[in-house]
């Protein structure tokens, strides 16, 4: 599918549920979220007649987020499920790694190759703070039981946060010296409650790179292949085996070629991250609809995608998005 700003839209994140086994303090409030009753949440069979009816307008990647997307029963399967979706390509996940030590095995078989992790911080104490209670030691294990399974790349996902994480920057660079992981610092962005509450604590990419390379020779990967990777821009630290990418929504819009669209775990397909702009398609799913009505709704989606989204930093950030992003599906 092609957009009217010309950008080709071949990937579909799904969000396959809102709840989450942590509660990091930038996504979700300190309650937990889950406004979404037990019946208005996809059903698998319903998500996979949309993933095929997307996969006929042009969908060929799909990435399984949420809330956590592990803590759902019947994952694996589910993934299996995917895989068997004629024209879907590449499927991947983003995970908090809490439970990853338990599935990396059983997600590598299911047709996962690529897998993003998050992780905020290297010290057990400040993550167990900024995740509300979650253990290290347990990402930790879930990463090194993603290599052993043979996912490649891993990607360690970091959110940078003024006077939290900031002075880990250089902690991060280091793990990817002589671990073949992509570390991708990620810009904060205001998204709903929890980006209220975390006004003032974003930090540019801008910042992170100069504190790097005034540490270490980064060399961007200028030329390969592999130099710019999604939303990524990649480099290395001389000399190490893995990369690290930045990931700049704020201050560096990528939305020219954003090139996605994402299913809510409710049923609500959303064409932009930052727009609360939503077309319902499990109401015509559960009344019965046919594929090409089906259809016409994702292609009527893609039409509602705006030609960037209007954050910027100018000191105040400004909040465009109601939502927190554990409700979208990161
Ligand atoms: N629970 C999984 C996880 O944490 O990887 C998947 C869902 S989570 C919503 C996906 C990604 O969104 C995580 O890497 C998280 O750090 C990121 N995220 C959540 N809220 C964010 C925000 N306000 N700004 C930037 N990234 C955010
Ligand atoms: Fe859960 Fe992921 Fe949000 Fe953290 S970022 S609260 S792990 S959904």
């Amino acid at each position: 599918m092609i957009d009217k700003y010309n950008r080709e839209i071949n990937y579909l994140r799904v969000s396959i549920t809102d709840r989450c086994n942590l509660r990091c303090t930038y996504c979700m409030p300190k309650e937990g979220l889950s406004t979404i009753g037990h019946d208005d949440i996809l059903r698998y069979e319903e998500i996979i007649r949309i993933v095929t009816e997307a996969a006929k307008t042009g969908i060929a990647k799909v990435r399984v987020t949420g809330g956590e997307p592990l803590v759902r029963r019947g994952v694996v399967d589910f993934i299996r499920m995917l895989g068997t979706v004629r024209g879907i390509e590449d499927i991947s996940l983003t995970t908090n790694g809490i439970l990853l030590a338990d599935y990396a095995q059983s997600l590598f078989e299911a047709g996962i190759k690529r897998i993003n992790i998050s992780l905020d911080s290297l010290d057990a104490r400040k993550y167990a703070r900024i995740t509300r209670g979650g253990d290290l030691q347990a990402v930790l294990r879930g990463i090194a039981a993603s290599n052993d399974a043979g996912f490649s790349p891993i990607k360690i996902n970091t959110v940078m946060i003024k006077g939290f994480n900031d002075d880990e920057v250089l902690d991060f660079a280091r793990y990817t010296i002589d671990r073949p992981y992509q570390v991708r610092f990620i810009e904060l962005m205001p998204l709903g409650e929890a980006g209220a509450r975390n006004d003032g604590r974003y930090l540019s990419n801008a910042f992170v790179r100069n504190a790097i390379g005034n540490a270490y020779t980064l060399e961007p990967l200028n030329g390969s292949r592999n130099a710019i990777d999604g939303p990524a821009r990649l480099y290395r630290v001389a000399g190490g085996r893995g990369v690290i990418g930045f990931i700049s929504p704020v201050s560096e819009h990528f939305c020219d070629s954003c090139n996605r669209l994402r299913l809510t775990a409710d049923g609500h397909l959303r064409a932009c991250l930052m727009s609360d702009n939503e077309v319902d398609l499990k109401e015509p799913l559960r009344r019965g609809c046919s594929d090409g009505d089906l259809q016409d709704l994702i292609r009527a989606a893609v039409a509602m995608k705006p030609r960037k989204h209007g954050i910027v930093h100018d000191g105040n950030a400004i909040r465009k998005c109601m939502k927190d992003m554990s409700a979208i599906g990161g």
